[in-house]
């Protein structure tokens, strides 16, 4: 029976990096993956597809739309969505080949199939090739998937998830999202800008929930020029295919006919086929498994990362998990600040995060002091033709500690990187306010945005 140090099931972003620094840590790992290509749901079906998706989409709109401005006139416009998409799955595979690589670099072995607990430190990888393996360490990192909802039914094809809206054939004429979260914004984008009607219909009376409202609200308006049509407070009942069409009921309204539905409702921590209950892992009342300050469950050999466990179901919250899970089995100390993980929405323009948003602190009776700027300020988002949106900075009233940063606006992705330095640091606004920032760069308006919070904005 092979003998690991440590055997991680799952080889998304948070099992396949958690294996390259417990393989850097000196330790030897296996991981088991049950899809041929490593990278989980964020390189195969989710980030990496999504983003490519979305910057392809967006340099047509950019065409269509606003290379005349720059007088580049470009006459004809045609659109080649199988070129589109071969390109996106080229991305995929390239990347995902890259985990390959690097799972030889670092002499981590590779187990293909279905992952099972056999106890707290037997794990049997089912498929093909089917075989046990003995684990001091195992790190449970299986990740999350698209959740139902009663009376959708999905067929994988018209009535599907982000999974078949990554690869439509062709644009749909009229496609209805369910959910007015990140996904169904991201990929509700990518639809209309290549020239579907887009309706999207929200359970909740605003879009995004979780993201600060003010900016939410600001984002939508933007989005409906853009030609995204928002039903809020819409309850999804059912949707099913009659005829060859779509049919969604919604609560309050008749129902809507359309060609394709992308369900977009949240995720569900995965569990399926693990077994948990064979080692005795607990799960909390959401299915998701219980872990520690030390990303340990309440068997100490075994931890779980990712969306699996507790926390936003991010990319780079997984990664920093797995390092950490990694470090810790090795005896070295780690720590996650859930505090500084920034969240991205990449839409146009792009919404970004890090800290408390202004509902969390009013509620927590926390007194805050906000600094605005907006991008229609600032030199460069001029020259890029893109001023929309601002920086907020809201920091502490007594002490000036930055508590959160929201920014809707161009690139706000990358943007939002310097406000997390900044809240991993302890940094107060006027730390950001006396840092130099290059000019004409769209970081200025943070800085700019930092000396607002005491009243000093210089370009506004
Ligand atoms: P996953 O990536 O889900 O990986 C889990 C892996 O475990 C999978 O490969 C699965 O096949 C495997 N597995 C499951 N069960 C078993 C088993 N029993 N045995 C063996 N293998 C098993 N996040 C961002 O930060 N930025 C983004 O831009 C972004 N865009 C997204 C777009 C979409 C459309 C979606 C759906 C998600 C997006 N996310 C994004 C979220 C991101 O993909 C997840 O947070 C991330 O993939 C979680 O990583 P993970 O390692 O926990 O799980
Ligand atoms: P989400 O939780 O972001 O949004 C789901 C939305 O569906 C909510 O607004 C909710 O109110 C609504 N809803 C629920 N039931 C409904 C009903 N019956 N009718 C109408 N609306 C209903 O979930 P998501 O968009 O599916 O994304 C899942 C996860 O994937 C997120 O947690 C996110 O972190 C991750 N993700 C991240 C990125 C990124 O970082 N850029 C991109 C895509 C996905």
């Amino acid at each position: 029976m092979p003998q690991h140090d440590v055997v991680v099931i799952g080889g998304g972003p948070g099992g396949y990096v958690a294996a390259i620094r417990a393989a850097q840590n000196g330790l030897n790992v296996g991981c088991v993956e049950m899809e041929s290509a490593l990278g989980g749901t964020c390189l195969r079906v989710g980030c990496i597809p999504s983003k490519a998706m979305l910057e392809s989409s967006e340099l047509y709109r950019m065409a269509k739309e606003q290379f005349a401005q720059h007088g580049i006139n470009t006459g004809a416009l045609e659109l080649d969505l199988s070129k589109m998409l071969d390109r996106k799955n080229q991305i995929v595979t390239g990347l995902t080949k890259g985990i390959d690589g690097l799972f030889k670099k670092n002499k981590i072995t590779r187990y293909l199939g279905k992952g099972r607990l056999l106890g707290p430190n037997k794990v049997a990888v089912e498929g093909d090739n089917p075989v046990e393996l003995d684990a001091k360490h195992i790190i449970l990192a299986t990740g999350s998937i698209s959740a139902p909802l009663k009376g959708v039914e999905v067929d994988n094809n018209l009535i599907g998830t982000s999974t078949e809206a990554l690869s439509y054939p062709e644009v749909p004429g009229h496609l209805v999202v369910i959910g007015a979260g990140v996904i169904g914004l991201e990929l509700g984008c990518v639809w209309a800008r290549l020239g579907a009607k887009v309706t999207v219909l929200e359970y909740l009376p605003r879009i995004m929930p979780g993201m600060d409202s003010e900016m939410a609200t600001e984002a939508q308006k933007l989005f409906q020029k853009q030609g995204i049509e928002f039903k809020l407070g819409s309850r999804v009942t059912a949707a099913r295919v009659v005829d060859g069409k779509c049919v969604v009921e919604y609560e309050g309204a008749d129902p809507i006919q359309c060609d394709r539905v992308l369900l977009a409702v949240g995720r569900l921590p995965n569990t399926n086929g693990l077994d948990v209950n064979a080692a005795g892992v607990k799960l909390d009342d959401r299915g998701r498994v219980v872990v520690n300050d030390h990303l340990q469950t309440n068997i100490p050999n075994i931890y779980a990362i990712g969306d699996l466990i507790a926390g936003p179901m991010l990319a780079h919250k997984a990664e920093d998990e797995g390092v950490a899970a990694a470090d810790l089995i090795a005896g070295k100390y780690a720590h996650i600040n859930y505090d500084a993980i920034p969240s991205v929405v990449y839409t146009d323009p792009e919404i970004a995060s890090v800290g408390k948003t202004e509902d969390q602190l009013k509620q927590a009776e926390i007194p805050y002091r906000k600094g605005t700027f907006p991008f229609a300020a600032n030199g460069r988002a001029k020259a890029l033709a893109s001023t929309h949106g601002r920086v907020k900075i809201l920091a502490h009233a007594d002490t000036d500690r930055v508590l959160g940063v929201h920014i809707l606006g161009p690139r706000a992705g990358d943007l939002i990187a310097e406000a997390a330095v900044a809240i991993e640091f302890g940094a107060s606004a006027e730390d950001i306010a006396r840092s130099p920032h290059a000019h004409p760069t769209l970081a200025e308006c943070l800085k700019e945005a930092a000396l607002a919070v005491d009243g000093r904005a210089i370009h506004f």
